[in-house]
C-alpha cells in the first residue's frame, strides 16, 4: 500500500534519528536519559578524561557523582523487561544509546556495575541478590595469558593441537569452599572500584584443570560472585589508557582467597552456558552504547559544517561535504538497526549465542570508528586539538574495537559458527 504524502516536507527525525513514533513512556524515558547524558555524563566524562586514573577513582572524584546520579535514574533492566517485548527492546536501545552519546566510558561503567546483580537475579539466589544490591560490580573474565582465549566456546577456535590455557587466576573447588589464587587482566572494567565481581576462571575439581575425551582441550571452569572485600584480595594500579578514561580499569589479585561454594553460580557443565549468557548481555549493551558514541561524533561534525566556511561558503554547502555527512548518517542508521536487531534476537530468541551479539558489536564499533574518523577529518586541524571533543570521542571509540572481544577474533568466530550451523543443516534446504 502506498502511503500518500501531501508534500516533500522534511521527514520526522528525533534524538535517535529516523525513529518510528515513540509512545509517551518511551519518549519520557528517552528525554530523561538524554538530559542526564547531556548535563551530567558529558561534562563529567570530559573532566575525567583529563584526570589521572588515580584521581578518577579518588574519593570526591566526579566519577562517583556520575555513578550515584546514574543509579538514581532507576534504569533497572528488570523494570524495562516488564514492558511488552518490542517496547522493552526499544526502551533498552534508547537508554543505551543516550548513555553512549553522553560518555561511552561512563556508560560501560554504569552497565557493568549491575552485571553481578543481574546474574544473581537470573540464577534466583536471594543471598547473592542481597550481596550485590547497591554495589558496584565488575565482570572478571580475561587474564594476562588468557585474553581472547578466555572466551573460547568451540574446539575449532583452537589452533591444531592447541589447548585453552589455564590462565593466571584459578580456583580449587572443595566440598564447601573455593580457593582462588592469581590475578585478572588489567582490563577489568570497574576493576579498581568494584565491590563485587561476576568472575569466570579455570577450576580444578580434584582431577586437574582439563577434562577428558572431547573436553581435554578446554579447561574446566567455574563462575561465581565474589565479594571483593574478602581477605587476600588486593587491586593493581588503576590502568592508564588512551580511551574511555572515565571507565576505571585494573587488575584484581587473589592470594588464597576462600569463597563459600554457595557463591558459585555455574560449575563444570553449566560453565560455558553461563559465560555465554553474561557475554551476550554485555555485547548487546556495547552495541547500543557505541551507536550513541557514533551519533555524538556525527552531530558534532554536522554542527561544525554549519559554522566553518571554506571556499567562501559554509562547509555544508559543498557537495563533497554533503556526501561525507550523508555517508556518516547512513552508517549511523545502519549501526542502530544492527544493534537493535541483535538485541531483539538476544531477548526473544529461545537460543541466542554470544557470537551473534558479538557480530553486532563488531559491526557497530567498526561503523562508529568510520564515523568518528570522518568527523575528525571534517573538523580539520581543529580535530587534533584538545579544545574540541572529537579527539576524545575518537579515542573512546577506538578502544571499543578490542573491548568485549577483539573484532577480528569475534568475526572469525562468527565464521566458525556459520560452519557449525551449515554442518547442522542450516541453508541446505
Ligand atoms: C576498554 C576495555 C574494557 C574491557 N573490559 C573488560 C572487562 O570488563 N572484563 C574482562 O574480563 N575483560 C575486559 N576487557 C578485555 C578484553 O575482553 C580483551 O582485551 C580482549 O578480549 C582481547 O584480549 P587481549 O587484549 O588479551 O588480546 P589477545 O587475545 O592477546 O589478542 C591480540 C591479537 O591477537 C589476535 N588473536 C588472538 N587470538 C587469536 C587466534 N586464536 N587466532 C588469530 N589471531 C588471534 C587478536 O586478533 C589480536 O589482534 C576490556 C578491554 C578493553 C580494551
Amino acid at each position: 500500500m502506498i502511503h500518500l504524502y501531501k508534500s516533500t516536507a522534511l521527514p520526522v527525525a528525533g534524538l535517535s534519528g529516523f525513529e518510528t513514533p515513540l509512545g509517551e513512556e518511551e519518549n519520557a524515558i528517552q528525554q530523561t536519559v538524554h538530559r542526564f547524558a547531556r548535563d551530567v555524563m558529558r561534562p563529567i566524562g570530559r573532566q575525567l578524561d583529563r584526570m589521572t586514573p588515580e584521581e578518577v577513582i579518588a574519593p570526591g572524584s566526579p566519577f562517583w557523582t556520575a555513578m550515584f546520579e546514574g543509579a538514581q535514574l532507576g534504569l533497572d533492566p528488570r523494570l524495562i523487561a516488564q514492558f511488552p517485548p518490542e517496547m522493552a527492546i526499544r526502551i533498552e536501545s534508547l537508554v543505551g544509546e543516550e548513555l553512549g552519546w553522553g560518555d561511552p566510558g561512563l556508560a560501560i561503567a554504569m552497565g557493568v556495575a549491575t552485571a553481578p546483580l543481574m546474574m544473581a537475579h537470573a540464577v534466583g539466589n536471594q543471598e547473592l541478590v542481597d550481596m550485590c544490591t547497591n554495589k558496584i560490580g565488575c565482570w572478571m573474565n580475561t587474564q594476562p595469558d588468557r585474553g581472547s582465549d578466555a572466551a573460547i566456546l568451540q574446539r575449532e577456535e583452537l589452533g591444531a593441537g592447541g589447548r585453552q590455557p589455564v590462565g593466571n587466576v584459578t580456583a580449587k573447588v572443595g566440598a564447601d569452599e573455593i580457593v582462588i589464587n592469581g590475578q585478572s587482566s588489567a582490563w577489568i572494567s570497574n576493576g579498581s572500584v568494584a565491590q563485587v565481581a561476576l568472575a569466570y576462571m579455570a577450576a580444578d575439581y580434584g582431577d586437574g584443570f582439563y577434562g577428558t575425551g572431547e573436553k581435554s582441550t578446554f579447561t574446566n571452569g567455574i563462575a561465581m560472585i565474589i565479594p571483593l572485600d574478602l581477605p587476600g584480595i588486593s587491586r593493581g594500579k588503576p590502568l592508564d589508557k588512551i580511551g574511555q578514561r572515565a571507565l576505571p580499569q585494573g587488575e584484581i589479585y587473589f592470594d588464597n582467597v576462600k569463597v563459600p561454594k554457595r557463591f558459585a553460580i555455574a560449575l563444570q557443565d553449566d560453565y560455558l552456558g553461563n559465560l555465554a549468557s553474561t557475554w551476550s548481555y554485555a555485547g548487546t549493551h556495547m552495541s547500543q552504547v557505541f551507536v550513541g558514541a557514533a551519533r555524538a561524533a556525527f552531530e558534532l561534525a554536522l554542527a561544525y559544517c554549519h559554522e566553518r566556511k571554506q571556499g567562501g561558503i559554509p562547509l555544508i554547502d559543498h557537495q563533497m561535504t554533503q556526501l561525507r555527512l550523508g555517508d556518516m548518517l547512513r552508517r549511523l542508521e545502519m549501526a542502530r538497526a544492527v544493534a537493535r536487531r541483535s538485541l531483539a534476537y538476544a531477548r526473544t530468541s529461545p537460543q541466542s549465542h554470544p557470537y551473534v551479539t558479538a557480530q553486532a558489536k563488531v559491526s557497530v564499533t567498526e561503523e562508529a570508528m568510520k564515523i568518528t574518523h570522518e568527523a575528525m577529518q571534517l573538523l580539520g586541524g581543529n580535530a587534533t586539538t584538545r579544545e574540541y571533543p572529537i579527539e576524545k570521542m575518537f579515542r573512546d571509540v577506538r578502544s571499543a574495537l578490542i573491548e568485549d572481544g577483539e573484532n577480528y577474533v569475534l568475526t572469525s568466530r562468527l565464521g566458525v559458527l556459520a560452519g557449525k550451523l551449515y554442518q547442522n543443516g542450516w541453508t541446505r534446504e
